[in-house]
């Protein structure tokens, strides 16, 4: 038989624990869906600096822990498990999670959040965490005065290459072809960055270091000559996936598959499903943010769960 709840929360990052916290001290009594990863990306890397209220700075696991007992201290019901077919055709939502289990819920908040790309290399994988990084924003602190490379051509990698530029003695941006697919402005940025170097027609084939890194081996795809490049950070700026191929036909998606909000609102176009954290954000990307519109989305919620039970 189906289960009926209130309130339902998919992923557990900040994004879906915050909208937890707020949605429980509500008394909506939600249920998170942890996914695949439980904690979301922050679980994949060690310290995080930026984010309010910890001074010594906190590993990325132990800060979701602590946001997850946060929000079952309130009653949050958090479940290992996937959420796997959704139909907001109907109301209440009718839900499946792994596969089997069916739930009825009045509200379901989204926070998928959004994967970065990247390249697929072993040595890559290796060092994550360890000089490799996806996000210029959270660890080009870590890379001061130091010598960085970055991969990727689009606007973001070319933005991400102009910030480390502030905080490193150089940045390498490694570009597979002969262009940018930045903005023209977001490339002019590039070239009257001094202390940017460019290295057209040339690809990764491996990160080298010890514990960390210390190098990249790049090749010239029209010559096929290698060649190393010393430095301390490898950041990887070829885009996001954001996790939204559950609700492709249902729900609005600009044209890289993120969800589409209001303007200053956590609602998508139907009315009760709410998108919070990456999943709805290409821009900021950050845990506070994805916390901040975790918590609008369990205020909207409660507002929306209290307009329909007057109505009824
Ligand atoms: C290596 C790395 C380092 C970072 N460092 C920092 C930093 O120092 N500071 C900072 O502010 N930000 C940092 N970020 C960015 C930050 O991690 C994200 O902005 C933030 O985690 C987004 O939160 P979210 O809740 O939107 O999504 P996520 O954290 O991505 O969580 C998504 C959740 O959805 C779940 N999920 C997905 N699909 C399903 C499904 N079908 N059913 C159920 N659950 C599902 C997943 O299991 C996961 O729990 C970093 C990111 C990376 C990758």
């Amino acid at each position: 038989m189906a289960e009926k709840i209130q309130c339902l929360i998919i992923g557990s990052g900040p994004a879906g624990y915050t909208a937890a916290i707020y949605a429980a001290r509500a008394d909506l009594k939600p249920v998170v869906y942890e996914g695949l990863q439980p904690g979301g990306q922050l679980t994949i890397t060690t310290e995080i600096d930026n984010f309010p209220g910890y001074p010594e700075g906190i590993n990325g696991t132990e800060m979701m822990e602590d946001l997850k007992k946060q929000a079952q201290r309130f009653g949050t019901d958090v479940r290992m498990g996937m959420i796997t077919t959704v139909d907001f055709s109907q109301r209440p939502f009718k839900i499946i999670a792994d596969g089997k289990h069916e739930i009825l819920a009045d509200a379901v908040i989204i926070a998928t959040g959004a994967s970065a790309r990247w390249l697929g290399i072993e040595s890559e994988a290796k060092f994550n965490g360890a000089g490799v990084s996806a996000c210029a924003t959270c660890d080009g602190f870590f890379y001061r005065g130091k010598e960085v490379a970055i991969v990727g051509g689009g606007d973001t990698a070319a933005e991400e290459a102009t910030y480390l530029s502030k905080l490193c003695s150089k940045v390498t941006m490694i570009i597979r072809r002969d262009e940018l697919r930045a903005s023209k402005a977001m490339q002019q940025k590039v070239f009257d960055t001094p202390n940017i170097e460019v290295l057209w027609n040339h690809v990764t084939k491996e990160i080298v270091g010890d514990q960390t890194v210390n190098g990249v081996i790049v090749e010239n795809v029209k010559t096929g000559e290698t060649k190393r490049v010393n430095i301390s950070g490898f950041f990887v700026a070829i885009g996001h996936k954001p996790n939204t191929d559950l609700f492709k036909g249902q729900l609005d998606m600009d044209e890289n598959n993120y969800l589409i909000t209001a303007p200053n609102s956590t609602k998508t176009n139907i009315e009760g499903v709410f998108a919070a954290g990456d999943v709805q954000d290409h821009i900021f990307r950050q845990a506070i943010t994805a916390a901040g519109s975790g918590c609008m989305a369990a205020i909207e919620t409660e507002r929306f769960l209290s307009n329909v039970s007057q109505t009824h």
